[in-house]
């Protein structure tokens, strides 16, 4: 294990790696389809021969996270995504032929895709390795070098994140920079060709700005509060299951997770009981369970501990699914569901983050899709319905990032559609072909033949061109 670095040299060393892979790009920017292919390979070897020390990172990280949700939600779909690009790679490095419009043939138009040279990723905690892994093969795929920021809040990933690039890439197609949010800042100020950060909405607004000085271009995959929205048609079990198994994977730390549920008035007791027996068939216990996830630091515990605080001095009904709403010692929450929330209540305001559930009556279809136009736009939508007319309203009707109908967080998992956020809940997609285009720089060319007629455009104008215009301009 390398020894750990100071403040400064944390700095010098992200200058330091940036410089160099900067210069190393200007020397080689062409990264063919055999190199692109060779790392993504090396990667996805290295990925699968250290799962059990990764998963041993992130629990070391989160002081406990699930074995197996470390295997599904990281390495099984960072997995998946390294097998889809490059199983994808030829046919989405070919340049797209063009139309030629009947005015300049016989010319050639094409649009080139090309690496855009120096990517930034900047991740979160929350998937430490899933949001460091896939940004890195979309780039890397796309023939970039790239350059990870990792959270400070999980240096155990972060140091595991280090080791696995460096066994399998030369440090100046792949590095990894840590550090705390001083070494964040000045990432985000470093005019990479692109930065695409992972995060919440408020940091992301930071980002945008120190990108705007260099003109880079950013992609954000924000957060958000995601509805979930029960019909009064579709049993309300299966709802409340699939809401708790989406809401208490990585104990509701995940930027897609249901954040509160729409469910008609009058079956409000259902719901709540339907969840708490599903949530209990899942985790028999939460506490001393290893299946249920520790949240990642005292800062969000008490952060989700005040949210439950603030509901119920204002009025609201917290129902604990365990004896207690209390964290426990190992830094365990037990989910809550939080009744009668109103706007003034900040459950209700910010992205909870964590194993809370607000559950909220409505009572026409159209109450519900005004309360969701009403807020900001969110990552995901949730909708429980049968009905395709209806689902086609809800989907025709309100604006997210991505849909999922009758189950939860399975667009982001399904590869093949792009995952990203709308307005406060980001910008740019990867995942699929849209991950690689949006990390590719898509070059028009323009090809002129030996043999056209664009000097008959030129001046000195005469009847030609007159005649010409009248032709064009009809
Ligand atoms: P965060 O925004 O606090 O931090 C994310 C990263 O930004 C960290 O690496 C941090 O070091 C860096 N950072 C912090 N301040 C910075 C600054 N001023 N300038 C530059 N970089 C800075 O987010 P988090 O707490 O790590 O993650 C939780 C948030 O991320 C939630 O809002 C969640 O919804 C969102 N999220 C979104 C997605 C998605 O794909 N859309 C995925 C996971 C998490």
């Amino acid at each position: 294990m390398e020894p750990a670095l100071t403040p400064t040299s944390e700095l010098e060393h992200l200058n330091q790696t940036f410089e160099a892979q900067r210069a190393a790009y200007r020397a080689q920017p062409v990264a063919t389809y055999g190199q692109r292919k060779e790392r993504l390979t090396a990667l996805h070897r290295e990925l699968l021969e250290r799962k059990d020390q990764l998963a041993e990172a992130v629990d070391a990280d989160f002081g406990g996270r699930s074995r197996h949700e470390t295997l599904l939600a990281e390495v099984f779909i960072a997995s998946q995504s390294l097998k889809q690009l490059r199983s994808h790679l030829r046919e989405w490095m070919q340049p797209r032929q063009r139309p030629v419009s009947l005015v300049f043939q016989p010319a050639t138009a094409q649009v080139v895709p090309q690496p855009l040279g120096l990517v930034g990723i900047i991740s979160p905690w929350n998937y430490p390795v899933q949001l460091a892994l896939v940004p890195i093969a979309t780039a890397l795929a796309a023939g970039n070098r790239v350059l990870l920021k990792p959270s400070e809040f999980t240096p155990n990933t972060a140091q595991a994140l280090s080791e696995l690039l460096g066994a399998c890439l030369p440090s100046d197609v792949a590095a990894v920079t840590p550090g705390e949010v001083e070494v964040a800042v000045a990432f985000s100020q470093l005019p990479f060709d692109h930065l695409f950060f992972t995060g919440s909405t408020s940091v992301g607004r930071h980002i945008m700005r120190a990108a705007a000085d260099n003109l880079t271009p950013v992609t954000l995959e924000l957060g958000g509060k995601s509805p979930a929205i029960v019909h009064p048609r579709y049993p309300i079990a299966t709802a409340a299951e699939r809401i708790a198994a989406g809401k208490l994977f990585n104990a509701g730390q995940t930027c897609i997770a249901p954040d509160y549920a729409l469910v008609p008035r009058g079956r409000l007791d259902e719901f709540v009981q339907a969840f708490g027996a599903a949530a209990k068939r899942m985790y028999p216990s939460f506490v001393d369970n290893p299946d249920y996830t520790a949240i990642i630091n005292d800062r969000h515990r008490d952060r989700l501990q005040a949210l439950l605080t603030d509901a119920e001095a204002k009025g609201a009904q917290v129902r604990p699914l365990d004896s207690s709403s209390e964290a426990a010692p190992n830094g365990k929450l037990p989910p809550s569901i939080v009744l009668g929330a109103t706007e003034d209540m900040g459950i209700l305001q910010d992205e909870i983050f964590g194993p809370l559930l607000p559950v909220m009556p409505y009572d026409a279809l159209d109450d519900a899709i005004r309360y969701v136009n009403d807020h900001p736009r969110p990552l995901a939508l949730y909708y429980f319905d049968h009905d395709q007319g209806r689902v086609d309203r809800v989907l025709a009707e309100t604006t997210s990032g991505g849909v999922c109908v009758n189950d939860t967080l399975l667009h982001c998992a399904e590869e093949n559609l792009p995952f990203g956020g709308v307005g406060p809940s980001g910008m740019g997609a990867y995942h699929g072909p849209e991950g690689f285009e949006n990390l590719s720089h898509r070059k028009a060319v323009f090809q002129q033949s030996r043999i056209n007629g664009a000097g008959l455009f030129a001046p000195p104008f005469g009847r030609l061109v007159d005649g010409a215009l009248k032709f064009l301009l009809r």
